[in-house]
Parts: C-alpha cells; sequence; structure tokens
C-alpha cells in the first residue's frame, strides 16, 4: 500500500521529514501525530504527490507505484484514481452545487460521471436531499461530510486527511471520525489521518509520532 524508506525533506537547512522506514498495510488505520509544525501536512503533501521531497527518498511507493517516477498528467490521474485527499478546510468549488462538486471528480480522473453513485455515497454521508445546495449554504459539519464523499468517491486505496476535526465540535468530530473509519473500511481502503487533536488518538491504535 504505502511504503516508504528513507525519505528526507528539508526546507533551506531545516530538515523537516527524516523516516527511516514505514509501511501501512492495506486497511490499516493510522493517525499522524506531532505539534504543529513538525510535518504532518508536509508528509501528507508527499504522499499525495503534491510536493516533491528535497531528497530522493530510497523508496516511496503507493500501490507498488514509485510516485517519484510520475509527473504532469500521469501523477494528477495516479492520485485521482489512488488517493482520496481530506483537508483542514473542505475546499468545495463555490460555483458548483454539492451534486457538481462530486461530479467534478470524474472529470479529473478521466472516468465517465456517475450521478447515481454520487447520490449513494451522499446518503452514506447522510446527506441525501443535498445535492443542489451550494457550498455557502451547508454547515461547516455538512462541508465536511461533502469532502468525505468526495475522497472517497472513486473508491481510492489509500485515504489521506489533513486535521479534519479542526473547526469541528466535539459531536461533529465524533461523526466525521466514524465516517471516515467505516467508509475507508467498506473499500477496504488504508486510512491515514495527521491530527494534533487529543479527542482523535484515542480512536486509533497505530500511530507514527513526527
Ligand atoms: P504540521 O502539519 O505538522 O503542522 P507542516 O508540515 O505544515 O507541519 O510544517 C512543518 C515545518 O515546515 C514548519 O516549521 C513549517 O514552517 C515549515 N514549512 C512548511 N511549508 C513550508 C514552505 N513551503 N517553505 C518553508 N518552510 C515550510
Ligand atoms: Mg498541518
Amino acid at each position: 500500500m504505502i511504503k516508504i524508506s528513507h525519505l528526507n525533506h528539508f526546507y533551506g537547512e531545516k530538515k523537516i521529514i527524516a523516516l527511516e522506514s514505514w509501511e501501512v498495510k492495506q486497511g490499516e488505520q493510522w493517525i499522524l501525530v506531532g505539534n504543529s509544525g513538525s510535518g504532518k501536512t508536509t508528509l501528507l503533501h508527499i504522499l499525495a504527490g503534491l510536493l516533491v521531497p528535497s531528497q530522493k527518498a530510497s523508496i516511496l511507493e503507493i500501490n507498488q507505484q514509485s510516485i517519484q517516477m510520475l509527473s504532469g498528467a500521469k501523477l494528477d490521474k495516479f492520485r485521482a484514481k489512488n488517493i482520496g485527499l481530506i483537508f483542514q478546510k473542505a475546499h468545495l468549488i463555490p460555483t458548483l452545487n454539492v451534486i457538481q462538486n462530486l461530479l467534478l471528480v470524474y472529470f479529473l480522473a478521466g472516468i465517465k460521471q456517475d450521478k447515481k453513485h454520487c447520490k449513494e455515497v451522499l446518503a452514506q454521508v447522510n446527506l441525501q436531499g443535498f445535492e443542489q445546495y451550494y457550498p455557502e449554504q451547508l454547515s461547516v459539519g455538512q462541508a465536511h461530510r461533502v469532502a468525505i464523499a468526495r475522497a472517497v468517491l472513486l473508491s481510492p486505496s489509500i485515504i489521506l486527511a489533513d486535521e479534519p476535526s479542526a473547526g469541528l465540535d466535539d459531536d461533529n468530530t465524533t461523526q466525521i471520525i466514524q465516517l471516515l473509519k467505516s467508509q475507508t473500511q467498506q473499500y477496504n481502503a488504508s486510512l491515514l489521518i495527521a491530527t494534533h487533536d487529543n479527542r482523535i488518538k484515542q480512536a486509533f491504535e497505530k500511530k507514527l509520532c513526527l
């Protein structure tokens, strides 16, 4: 699933990431913990192929594919098909309604659009009937759930979530974490959540400390 060996990343002189070796198997659920500034977001961005490590890693593989060998459109397609990304903010396109935000995923991946499946996934995140809503009409928790629906839409084998509970109250946090866990289990995907939120830490057995 994810295989890393000798991954180092610097910003200037400052070493941000120093990972000797790390492996995430299919279906495993991990949290990445560490104080603010410890490199959690940087590592997620490297894994998503959004950031190239400053030193070439010995191994940096996702689903047996070295992501260091990919670039441009090939990398974008690989990401769209294999990785579901959830950022701290939902980052929905404000001029598109909920269902259009989901349909965009197919377009970016170069896959035929499947509206029926979008509706099914929206129902799974408890948003049936919200298809025509625009992002500004959603609560923070609802927007987060759309972002989760978007991330799992193409059944990615890896889901990366960066501080998914930031700005959420306790009830919404519990709901989002349960949803992330159940959705990833359903697709037998691996889940990686970067967080410094103590409310989340108990919910996971596997932990990488940065
Ligand atoms: P975390 O997500 O754990 O809070 P980050 O990965 O965002 O940590 O950042 C790790 C460190 O790298 C921080 O000290 C941050 O200031 C620094 N950093 C992040 N992005 C950049 C950048 N583009 N240029 C220089 N330094 C950066
Ligand atoms: Mg961060």
